[in-house]
């Protein structure tokens, strides 16, 4: 595995493989990986000759209240794993390799990125945009592998590649979960072992809001009722939000017609969690290209 540290070294890397005619996948993360980034590595082996990584904990988009210094990092840990999954390239910028000035130019996907999580955390997909703009700019790569547990920021990144016209395809991987349904997140690690037993309550709650789904309820006010039922009833939970929205559009759904997406976050102590469900969607549908 070629480890890039620098933008000029990641283009020169990409470049020599596409001169090789070889289909170049990339799969962007923050580091602190799991089973779910690996899940991602492995969806890109599948459609790709060879596979880029990049770690980057991206300032752009956390605010300053919020847990840039104290994100989990390690990187020689990291980088083993990357090594043995057979990951051809790993691009670890440092932030000034990256912002060499504070950018003029931000990618704002209209409309979207307020929604959900862009609510409770304004501008963050905005840097998530950007930065993945910025990725897709350096690494040029043929696809690209998000995992369908951030869907607000799946259905930002699509919208960006469509509006920009940036040839990559966006593959969507599945959530990837603990045994108890926990999806699995960097952020897990903050968790006293009070919160992690506590945690499992926003998988229930989607559950729940399948099992009704599934007895014939189309209407979002009783789905999303019967979903923050176990939320209530967890006194360390707070909840952020709980919608049934769109899955492109990210809009709120009063009727679930055909595809919609149910999306949950809440506070546990100082940690924000989030989760999701897509309903009326085709099996093998969270792995759909754009
Ligand atoms: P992050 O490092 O948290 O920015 O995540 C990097 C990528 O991994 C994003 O595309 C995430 O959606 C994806 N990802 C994070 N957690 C999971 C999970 N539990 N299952 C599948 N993909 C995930």
């Amino acid at each position: 595995m070629h480890v890039l540290k620098t933008v000029e070294e990641m283009r020169a890397a990409s470049r020599a493989l596409r001169q090789l005619g070889q289909r170049l996948a990339l799969v962007p993360t923050m580091g602190a990986l799991h089973a779910g980034h690996l899940s991602l590595i492995r969806l890109a082996r599948e459609r790709a000759d060879a596979v880029a990584a990049s770690i980057f904990v991206n300032p752009l988009q956390f605010s300053p209240e919020e847990d840039l210094l104290r994100y989990p990092r390690n990187f020689p840990r990291d980088r083993d794993l990357l090594e043995n999954e057979g990951v051809e390239l790993l691009f670890a910028p440092s932030v000034e390799d990256m912002y060499p000035e504070p950018p003029a130019t931000l990618v704002t996907v209209e409309g979207l990125t307020e929604a959900l999580c862009g609510r409770s955390r304004p501008g963050h997909f905005r840097g998530v945009a950007t930065v993945v703009a910025k990725l897709f700019a350096i690494v040029a790569p043929d696809l690209a592998c998000f995992g369908q547990k951030d869907a607000a920021q799946l259905a930002v990144i699509r919208r960006m590649v469509r509006d920009l016209d940036i040839p990559v395809e966006i593959v969507a991987g599945p959530i990837v979960r603990e045994a108890d349904g926990l999806a699995m997140s960097s952020r897990n690690a903050y968790l006293t072992p009070q919160e992690r037993a506590a945690a499992p309550a926003l998988f229930r709650s989607l559950e729940r809001v399948r099992a009704l789904y599934e007895d014939g309820e189309r209407r979002s006010g009783p789905l999303v009722a019967a979903g923050t039922r176990p939320l209530e009833e967890e006194p360390r939970l707070r909840l952020d939000y709980f919608e049934i929205v769109d899955p492109d559009s990210l809009l709120a759904r009063e009727r679930i017609e055909d595809r919609a997406l149910v999306a949950v976050a809440a506070f546990l102590g100082t940690t924000r969690l989030i989760d999701n469900l897509l309903l009326g969607a085709q099996p093998g549908l969270a792995r759909e290209t754009n």
